[in-house]
């Protein structure tokens, strides 16, 4: 029960977090870059914070087997396109899209909070999962 109510205070108190304007203020103030070279990935969202505040209340609004299959989807999508390219698995290489905006993988942890232990099991079941599959989310019981 006590372990029950202290999970429950955590999972809330980082939901928070990922819903509070000045975490996310902190987030889109970090940079990121690859090779010394500084990119543009979060110049859209610190524009439109909101938008980004926005999707991130519809995306946490979902359950989170949802969540995981919609990322797990993404991952498919893309093996998917890439093997039509007649790329393999061994160059497979993921592009991530916010709202439709290309981001690299570091600009979407932060921009998303989908942390990236999540996006490696999604990309690692993707991987292990028939081309064509579509994972449905499993209601939680
Ligand atoms: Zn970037």
């Amino acid at each position: 029960m006590r372990s029950g109510l202290v999970n429950a205070y955590w999972k809330s108190k980082r939901l928070c977090e990922k819903l509070s304007t000045t975490s996310m203020a902190r987030q889109l103030a970090k940079t990121c870059s690859r090779h010394d070279q500084e990119h543009t990935c979060k110049d859209l969202f610190r524009e439109h914070p909101a938008a980004l505040l926005k999707w991130r209340m519809l995306w946490y609004s979902l359950p989170s087997c949802d969540r995981h299959a919609r990322i797990v989807n993404m991952f498919l999508a893309a093996r998917t396109s890439q093997q039509k390219e007649k790329l393999g698995d061994d160059q497979f290489s993921m592009k991530y899209y916010v709202l439709g905006q290309a981001v690299c993988r570091d600009a979407f942890i932060d921009l998303t909070c989908i942390a990236a232990d999540t996006l490696q099991r999604a990309r690692t079941q993707a991987m292990s999962s028939d081309i064509g599959t579509v994972v449905t989310a499993s209601p939680v019981v």
